[in-house]
C-alpha cells in the first residue's frame, strides 16, 4: 500500500509542475504575432510525417542520424514498458501485462521486451558516442562559444538520464531473472537480461528482489525527471518537432514575406488606391521584440534542438562572422523565457525590462554577417528558419532606428526618391541611350 502512495504522490507531483510549465510555454508562443499555414492539411501531415516522424533530414550525416534513429526508436518503443510499469505503479502489482500476456501469447510479451532490450543496449551504444564526440573529441560544432554553460549541461544531463534509464530497465530485468532462476521458476526468456542475471548468481533471493525493485524504481525516478526536466530543455524538441513540421513555412526557401505597411507606402506613392490607414496606429516595421515576431518562430525557437548543422553550413560563420544562426535561436527562446518570467510576476501584465532581442541579445553586428543564402533553413533537420528572424530584426534596424551602414544610407534615399538605387532622377534614365 506504502508504494502505492508514493508512487500516486510523484505522479501527480509530477503531472502539477509539468503542466504548469507546459502550460507557460504555450502562453509564451502565443505572445507572438499570428500565424497561419495556407497548405492543405494533407500536405501539412506528410510534412510531419516526413520531417519530425520519419526524421528525413537528418540523413544529410548518416553516422550521426544512425545513432540519433537508435535513441528515437528505442524512446518510442519504451513508452510501451512504461504503460506496464504505471499500470503496476498504480495497483501496486508486478508485470500486470506480463502476467496476463503469458497465459494467452507469451512469445509476444517477451518479444516486445526482448525487442526493448536490443534497442534500449543500442540508444546505450549512441549515447555514449553522442557523449565522446560532445566532450572527448570535441566535436567544433558542439563545442561553440554559445553552447558554453548552461546548454552544454543540460545536453549531458540528457545523455546520463538517459543511460540511468537504461542501466534502471536492466537491473530490473536481469535481477528478476536471476530471481526466477534462483527459485527455480519459468523465466521469460529476456536474451540480454538472462545474460546479465549471470553476474547475480550467488545473490539470495532477498536480495535479488530488492535489486529488481530498485531497477523498477531508477526507471521511474528516471521518466518522472525526464517529464519534468523536458520543458526546461532543447530536448523539448523531442515534442516540438511535430507541430514545427505540421506549421512549416509552406513558401519557396528565399522567398521574403513583404511588409504590407511598406506595400501601402508603395501603393499610395504611386497613386494606387489603397485603404486609408487608421491614424492612432503607428506601423511598426520588422520586430524588436519577442512580441513582434510570428508564433511560428517562436515555435522555432522552442523546438530548436541545438545541433548547430545551421552554423556549421552559415557561410558567414565560417568565414569568421560573428553571426551563429543557432545562436539567433537559442536567443530567442532565452529572452522568450524572460518575458515569460516578467509576466509569471507580473499577474500576466507586461513591465517592461528595458530591454529586447534586439542589443539586448542579438547585436548588430551579428544581423549585419547575414548574406541570406538560406543554407541555414535548408540545413535545419526541423524545419526551422533562423533567417526569418534575422530578416525581421534587421527590418527594424534599419527602418525604425536608421541604423544601416553609412555606405547604404545614400542608396536608401534614392531608391526612396527616385526609385532606384541611383542618384539619377527616373527622368533621367533613359539618357543613357542618347
Ligand atoms: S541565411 Fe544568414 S544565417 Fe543563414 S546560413 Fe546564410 S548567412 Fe548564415
Ligand atoms: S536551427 Fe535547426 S539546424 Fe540550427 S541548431 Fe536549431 S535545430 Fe539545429
Amino acid at each position: 500500500m506504502m508504494t502505492i502512495i508514493v508512487f500516486c504522490l510523484l505522479f501527480s507531483g509530477v503531472l502539477f509542475f509539468s503542466y504548469k510549465k507546459y502550460k507557460r510555454i504555450f502562453a509564451n508562443i502565443k505572445l507572438g504575432r499570428e500565424y497561419s499555414n495556407p497548405n492543405p492539411t494533407s500536405e501539412k501531415l506528410k510534412n510531419m510525417t516526413l520531417i519530425a516522424l520519419g526524421q528525413k533530414k537528418m540523413f544529410s550525416r548518416p553516422v550521426a542520424a544512425i545513432f540519433h534513429l537508435f535513441i528515437y526508436v528505442a524512446f518510442v518503443f519504451t513508452q510501451l514498458e512504461l504503460i506496464e510499469i504505471l499500470i503496476d505503479g498504480f495497483t501496486g502489482s508486478h508485470r500486470i501485462l506480463g502476467h496476463a500476456m503469458m497465459n494467452c501469447c507469451p512469445m509476444v510479451y517477451s518479444g516486445l521486451i526482448n525487442l526493448i532490450e536490443i534497442l534500449s543496449l543500442l540508444a546505450l551504444i549512441a549515447t555514449l558516442v553522442f557523449l565522446s564526440r560532445r566532450n572527448l573529441l570535441k566535436l567544433p560544432r558542439l563545442n561553440m562559444a554559445e553552447l558554453k554553460g548552461w546548454p552544454m549541461k543540460d545536453a549531458n544531463i540528457i545523455l546520463i538520464g538517459e543511460i540511468f534509464l537504461v542501466f534502471g530497465i536492466f537491473l530490473m530485468n536481469s535481477a528478476e531473472s536471476a530471481w526466477l532462476n534462483t527459485n527455480a521458476q519459468e523465466g521469460y526468456h529476456f536474451i540480454l537480461s538472462s545474460m546479465l542475471g549471470n553476474l547475480f548468481i550467488g545473490l539470495n533471493s532477498e536480495t535479488l528482489h530488492y535489486l529488481s525493485q530498485t531497477g523498477w524504481w531508477m526507471h521511474l525516478i528516471g521518466i518522472f525527471g525526464f517529464i519534468l526536466y523536458l520543458p526546461h530543455s532543447k530536448h523539448l524538441h523531442i515534442l516540438l518537432a511535430f507541430p514545427n513540421a505540421y506549421l512549416s513555412n509552406p513558401n519557396a526557401k528565399g522567398k521574403m514575406d513583404y511588409m504590407p505597411e511598406i506595400l501601402h507606402e508603395i501603393k499610395s506613392m504611386m497613386g494606387e488606391s489603397v485603404e486609408a490607414s487608421d491614424p492612432n496606429v503607428i506601423p511598426k516595421f520588422g520586430a524588436k521584440d519577442v512580441f513582434d515576431l510570428s508564433q511560428k518562430n517562436l515555435l522555432d525557437a522552442y523546438a530548436c534542438t541545438e545541433c548547430g548543422r545551421c552554423t556549421s553550413a552559415c557561410p558567414a560563420n565560417q568565414t569568421g562572422k560573428k553571426l551563429s544562426p543557432r545562436k539567433i535561436m537559442m536567443d530567442t527562446r532565452d529572452r522568450l523565457e524572460e518575458v515569460g518570467k516578467i509576466l509569471d510576476s507580473n499577474n500576466n501584465e507586461w513591465k517592461d525590462d528595458g530591454k529586447s532581442l534586439l542589443h539586448s541579445y542579438i547585436s548588430v553586428e551579428e544581423l549585419r554577417g547575414c548574406t541570406t543564402c538560406n543554407a541555414c533553413v535548408e540545413e535545419c533537420p526541423v524545419n526551422i528558419s533562423p533567417l526569418d528572424i534575422i530578416v525581421q530584426l534587421r527590418r527594424n534596424l534599419i527602418m525604425e532606428e536608421s541604423n544601416s551602414p553609412q555606405e547604404w544610407n545614400g542608396m536608401f534615399g534614392n531608391i526612396e526618391n527616385n526609385g532606384a538605387p541611383w542618384k539619377f532622377a527616373q527622368s533621367e534614365r533613359g539618357n543613357w541611350s542618347k
